[in-house]
């Protein structure tokens, strides 16, 4: 917070002040901002465009402060296409926040199904509920007003809290993603190598906010990051219909277009895993997950969790990424079927015995959800050795 103190709006940055926070090689030249008259055009120059091309989604439509809540939560690490269709069942099911803070936490988690990271969907329950608990007595619901007010609720972290500020309640503060992070880098010729997204996005939120237009941050904060979805994107960013061309460095001065923002390479650590596919012509038999990013969501179980010593051979592989583990899991099947999985699996406490019918009203993860689809309502679609990656990050 000391920094947002230290430069404020229109003020020149000291090179002094950005490198003591994001290192000596943050490095490019202060004349680059010394203007604050070529960052506010920067910032016009986007809202207008922004006025002109942006698309039309859900939840800019029903754009309420619940409706914002809610989208904010699902996008993280989810994109638009993905989210559009759990974002309109969503408020088809909890229209309100009342509704959402009703609900059981069984009906929320099958809502959230396949979006992955259920921690969001147990978070936004939460947050809800105690929205609804801290205003009841005072009747419509009262929303924090500021980012700092809002990181107080589970699952909120910094780039929400600034998101839902400016977005939702137009608070003069700057939400910093991946897109801003690259179209201001590009806009500015940053060249430094990041460590991380989560670092570079340190890095240019203490400059974020200087572009921000009078007034108007709600507009500027969701054009900027449109602008950065739609024309300043990671890979052939297209230029030639850029409102901010004859500002952006990297553009008048050939620094070499998607190669900014500069990170340091990713190292990705291999896991490999084993489960069982435990099923009978009317059951099956899965184990609830633990952890964060999946806890009490149904999978198969692993062999470890399994009492008895079952002979088994593989019958295909799901790989999946999490953060930066990409895991794959080999799929044994028993050679034989226990006579009654009923009474085996009562002495197999870690696990579930689940009628087959019934398997739509249960909360399974994505990968598993789609391997059991394919395996035991489509059979033949699943081969041995079947290599399907799926990245959606534990969904
Ligand atoms: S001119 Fe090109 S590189 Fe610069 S901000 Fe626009 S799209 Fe990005």
């Amino acid at each position: 917070m000391r920094w947002i103190k230290e430069i404020s709006v229109g003020a020149e940055i000291s090179p002094k002040i950005l490198s003591r926070s994001c290192g000596n090689s943050f490095n490019y030249s202060v004349k680059s901002f010394t203007g604050s008259d070529r960052e506010q055009a920067i910032g016009h120059s986007i809202v207008q465009w922004f006025g002109k091309n942006r698309r039309i989604l859900p939840w800019r439509t029903n754009s309420s402060t619940y409706g914002r809540l809610v989208s904010e939560f699902m996008l993280q690490q989810t994109q638009v296409a993905t989210v559009i269709p759990y974002f309109e069942n969503w408020l088809r099911q909890f229209p309100s926040l009342e509704a959402l803070a009703a609900a059981s936490e069984r009906e929320v988690m099958k809502a959230w199904e396949g979006l992955g990271y259920y921690s969001r969907a147990r978070n936004l329950h939460e947050t809800v509920k105690q929205i609804v608990k801290g205003t009841h007595s005072r009747g419509s619901p009262i929303f924090p007003e500021t980012p700092k007010g809002w990181k107080l609720f589970p699952g909120i972290g910094d780039y929400t809290a600034h998101a839902l500020a400016s977005i939702a309640q137009n608070q003069h503060v700057a939400a910093v993603d991946g897109n801003v992070v690259r179209v201001l880098c590009r806009a500015n010729g940053i060249q430094q190598i990041f460590d991380s997204k989560h670092r570079a996005a340190e890095c240019i939120k203490k400059i974020a906010h200087r572009y921000i237009p009078r007034g108007k941050s709600a507009d500027y904060n969701e054009a900027i990051m449109e602008l950065g979805a739609l024309i300043c994107k990671p890979k052939n960013p297209s230029c030639g219909h850029c409102p901010i061309a004859s500002h952006c460095r990297n553009f008048q001065e050939k620094l070499g277009g998607e190669q900014i923002p500069r990170f340091r390479k990713t190292i990705y650590v291999q896991r490999d895993m084993q489960r069982i596919f435990l099923c009978d012509s009317s059951s099956i038999i899965l184990k609830k997950a633990k952890g964060r990013r999946l806890h009490n969501i149904f999978e198969m179980p692993s062999p470890e969790d399994i009492t008895e010593n079952l002979a088994t051979h593989a019958i295909g592989k799901i790989c999946r990424s999490i953060a930066r583990e990409r895991i794959t899991e080999t799929i044994l099947e028993p050679d034989s079927l226990p006579d009654d999985l009923g009474a085996w699996v009562q002495s197999n406490l870690k696990l579930t015995l689940l009628p087959i019918r019934e398997l739509g009203n249960f909360t399974l993860s994505g990968p598993h959800r789609r391997w059991l689809n394919g395996k035991i309502f489509a059979p033949g679609k699943i081969v041995p050795g079947n290599e399907k990656v799926e990245k959606d990050s534990g969904k």
